[in-house]
């Protein structure tokens, strides 16, 4: 929107505390200048007029951005540089009642939704084509409470933002091993981390949330308030309604860790696999070790041992001894560093520069078959075009029955992926079936998958909530009746 943005511009260089701020709004609003095609829900065109847009820009604080605006293309990236929508709107909120706005607009107008936090949705479910999308990347505001150790943290706040807040007062709480991924739809689909050996899961260290249902309500959600909302959101995603603010236990760490990795040549990766089998079983709660056949941050392929240990020194020195204990590493970075600084060490550019595809899996074991197959046939290529990890799990994740949230996956020992990023569009079929082939040799020895990680068709994602599918359809049929909320791994109201 052009125009909006001159006007926008030029009232404010001209403005003095005299003008209500209601009356530039209406001028921004009066930017819009066309008609825009949209989908509904059941995939129809419709069309948003002029004046319905217009009446929504009007009544919001943060900014409503039109394909002809200057920063749509921006705000419809996402991380992963495959996905490439076209919202027919993109409201990007300043607060709640933003987001109750756009959700109210989306339900008169039946349209299509997409919520986004971070962003960093691999299979792109944080945005579409033709749908409006509520953005909350701009919410990123972290209130901690040091005498209480909790922290207040808006939907759009990254984990780094938690990270550093927290990390001030000597305090944390369990997030994503890459520190630029969002808070939101981490904690709502589970949140595996360096911690959750320790502290439990993302959802597992949630006290309470905020969140605006499909009917336009703002709703707050715990044990004591709406539990069954509160169960759902913590492993159910994003199908309940939009989380605008969430309210996390904090818990002493650091500031000094005990982490890094040791890097193994290839043709030793057998014996690292074997010794990573061995010590995701026997490591300490405080220690979360993963694996890696792959291009370390330092740009060497191999085969590379990864750990964050929080607890005594002696127990941490006695982990490092068995991870170096396969001889000369090629690279070892273990030693102790602050916690900010390892749980920083993965970031990279966001957006991302590559196109990203990837296929994961729990494991409650390795099994031979799975060591004998990563060991032998799989073959990782240079920079990450193809890598195999496995993320720890384990420990204080299986404290929590498998009914006590929506997260199922309680028993799992690890979360093992294949993946791949790229940077040339033309080599996306060929990229994509090699992930592919390479999972088909991995996926029977897991059993479900990480619904943030994956795209899974109906049915798969049906039967990976488990013994929690009966009373999350429940939920969403009191919360989301017409499934508004569709894009993530989808509930279908009972
Ligand atoms: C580089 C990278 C590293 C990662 N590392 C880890 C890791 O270490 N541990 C781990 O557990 N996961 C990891 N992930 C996966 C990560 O958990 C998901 O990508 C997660 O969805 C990111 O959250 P986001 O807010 O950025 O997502 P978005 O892309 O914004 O959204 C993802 C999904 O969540 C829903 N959603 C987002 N915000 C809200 C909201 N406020 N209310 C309701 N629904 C919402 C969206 O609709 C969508 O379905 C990683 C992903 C990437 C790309």
């Amino acid at each position: 929107m052009q125009r909006r943005d001159f006007c926008t511009r030029t009232l404010l260089a001209g403005a003095t505390a005299s003008v209500p701020a209601i009356r530039l709004l209406a001028a921004a609003a009066d930017g819009i200048n066309t008609d825009v095609p949209a989908v509904t829900l059941s995939g129809e065109t419709t069309v948003l007029t002029k004046s319905a847009l217009e009446s929504l820009a009007r009544g919001l604080r943060g900014d409503l951005l039109l394909a002809t605006d200057a920063g749509y293309d921006s705000a419809r990236r996402l991380w992963n540089a495959m996905i490439d929508r076209h919202p027919a709107v993109i409201v990007r909120c300043s607060g709640a009642a933003d987001v109750a706005r756009a959700v109210n607009f989306s339900r008169e107008h039946d349209l299509l939704i997409a919520v986004r936090s971070g962003g960093h949705s691999f299979p792109g479910k944080s945005s579409c084509d033709q749908g409006l999308v509520i953005d909350l990347s701009r919410l990123r505001y972290v209130d901690v409470d040091v005498a209480a150790r909790t922290a207040r943290v808006a939907a759009g706040a990254l984990g780094a933002d938690v990270d550093r807040e927290a990390q001030f007062h000597g305090l944390a709480t369990t997030l994503g091993t890459v520190s630029d991924t969002g808070v939101a739809g981490l904690a709502l689909g589970g949140g595996f981390g360096w911690l959750s050996r320790r502290l439990g899961l993302a959802c597992d260290n949630l006290l309470a949330v905020e969140i605006v249902t499909a009917d336009g309500r703002i709703m707050h959600a715990s044990a004591t308030q709406n539990p069954d909302l509160f169960w759902a959101v913590r492993g159910g995603g994003g199908n309940f309604g939009v989380v605008t603010e969430f309210t996390c236990q904090l818990h002493p760490i650091g500031p000094q860790v005990y982490a890094g990795y040791v890097t193994y040549p290839l043709s030793r990766r057998r014996e690292a696999l074997e010794l990573y089998a061995r010590l995701a079983v026997e490591a300490p709660r405080e220690a979360n070790i993963d694996f890696g056949l792959e291009t370390s941050p330092a740009g060497q392929l191999g085969a590379h041992l990864y750990l964050c240990h929080t607890g005594s020194e002696s127990s941490a020195d006695a982990l490092a001894k068995r991870l170096r204990s396969l001889g000369q590493p090629m690279n070892d970075t273990l030693r102790r560093m602050p916690y900010l600084e390892w749980q920083s060490a993965f970031d990279g550019p966001s957006p991302s520069p590559f196109r990203n595809y990837l296929k994961s899996g729990f494991v409650t074991a390795f099994d031979a078959r799975l060591v004998d197959y990563l060991a032998g046939a799989f073959e990782p290529l240079p920079s990450f075009a193809l890598g195999a990890y496995s993320m720890h799990a384990g420990g204080a994740i299986g404290d929590v029955a498998p009914t006590g949230t929506a997260f199922a996956h309680r028993d799992a020992l690890a979360n093992v992926m294949v993946y791949g990023g790229w940077a040339d569009a033309g080599a996306d079929q060929e990229r994509v079936a090699a992930i592919r082939a390479a999972w088909e040799r991995v996926e029977p020895y897991t059993r479900g998958f990480y619904v943030n990680l994956n795209d899974a068709a109906a049915e798969p994602t049906r039967s990976n909530y488990g013994p929690n599918l009966a009373r999350l359809a429940a939920v969403k049929k009191r919360y989301d009746p017409h499934n508004r909320f569709r894009l993530n791994a989808n509930v279908q109201p009972a």
